[in-house]
């Protein structure tokens, strides 16, 4: 069926954003550059939680040459505790191939800029769309969700293959005019209005055109396979110390937290084994006393896995050679090395409970 309100839904849709909108700091700009921080660092990630990153990140690095030039470590640390690393990986690699490859100016074409590395179809089209106000689809989670209702699709979003049905969608619905203001508006009605949990129809712009709501079933909207459950993984996590120094390793290159640093960490295949003496052998050193056994468990979720930590806190004396990975560092040092959310709470309980550092 061909959807009837088109212009209204457009017109309703961008009038009640123009009166409506978030306040956000990215708001404020056109530079396409801090529209793409702006959008990396919204995946995955809380409106709320990313506004003061944004900031820092951008005070710290204002241009697109700044950033390109940027130490990895430096950019982890201001990253630290936003989570999905690699996007600050990637985003970094984009920005750096803007600079060589189109002297600095982001490009304002699709085909070029999906290219560039960490920008997919829906960073791309926000970019597009906000920046350079071209009519271009950006669609995610979100988007999909509020024209699932007010289009009425019952395709399950779930499926890869879905995300095209929307994108054409939007290529039809999009104001000509304001298209930047209308992915947006629909980004900002997703979370404010037509909320995943109990839409709020009755406060809603386009109510009158929504499908969904004249069909009555809008809240069983989007069809969405359950997702598969997600894999526990278990490890004891060692705090070892020697001379006023700790050990620490750095992750590796490739893979989850790459490069972030972290206390050595041991796997184990149920949360009942022992991996004392394997933490031995691996790391070229003995543990001389067991101060705190299992101070803590730690529980850490991340889209796809759960780490379930056991936490101890042994002194040991170092026999080396060390793995090139491992350093001896102090609090001190430590702090300022980019470290992942699961090592930060680690960290924080040390603080306060165990070294007693000052706030
Ligand atoms: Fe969402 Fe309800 Fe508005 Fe439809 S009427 S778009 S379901 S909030």
């Amino acid at each position: 069926m061909k959807y009837p309100y088109t212009q209204q839904f457009r017109q309703n849709l961008v009038e009640w954003f123009h009166r409506e909108q978030r306040n956000l700091p990215w708001r404020h700009t056109k530079d396409p550059y801090k529209i793409w921080v702006s959008e990396v660092m919204l995946q995955q990630t809380r409106v709320d939680t990313v506004i003061p990153y944004y900031q820092r990140f951008i005070d710290k690095y204002p241009t697109l040459e700044s950033l390109a030039g940027a130490d990895e470590e430096e950019l982890l640390k201001m990253w630290e505790g936003l989570g999905y690393y690699s996007r600050a990986r990637n985003l970094q690699a984009g920005v750096r191939e803007v600079v060589e490859k189109y002297g600095g100016t982001v490009p304002n074409n699709r085909h070029d800029l999906q290219k560039l590395k960490g920008v997919g179809p829906y960073t791309a089209g926000a970019i597009l769309s906000i920046a350079y106000n071209l009519p271009e689809h950006a669609v995610d989670g979100n988007v999909m969700r509020v024209l699932s209702r007010v289009l009425h699709i019952t395709e399950d979003i779930s499926l890869p293959r879905t995300r095209k049905i929307f994108e054409k969608a939007v290529d039809e619905l999009i104001h000509p005019d304001y298209p930047g203001d209308f992915n947006q508006a629909l980004m900002d009605l997703g979370a404010m209005i037509c909320t995943p949990v109990s839409p709020k129809c009755l406060l809603c712009p386009v109510r009158e055109y929504c499908l969904g709501f004249m069909e009555g079933d809008a809240d069983q909207l989007p069809i969405k396979t359950k997702k598969t459950k997600s894999k526990n993984e278990y490890y004891d996590v060692y705090i070892a110390v020697n001379d006023g120094k700790i050990l620490f390793e750095r992750r590796p290159s490739e893979g989850l937290l790459a490069n972030m640093w972290q206390f050595p960490m041991m796997p184990k295949k149920q949360p009942s084994e022992n991996t004392w003496e394997p933490f031995e052998l691996k790391y070229n050193v003995t543990i001389t006393k067991v101060l705190e056994e299992n101070f803590v468990e730690q529980k850490h979720v991340f889209s796809h896995l759960t780490w379930n930590m056991s936490c101890h806190l042994i002194e040991i004396s170092e026999n080396g050679p060390f793995p090139d990975s491992v350093q001896f560092v102090t609090l001190k040092e430590m702090e300022a090395l980019p470290l992942p959310v699961p090592m930060a709470k680690i960290m924080n309980i040390l603080n306060r409970y165990i070294f007693h550092s000052p706030e």
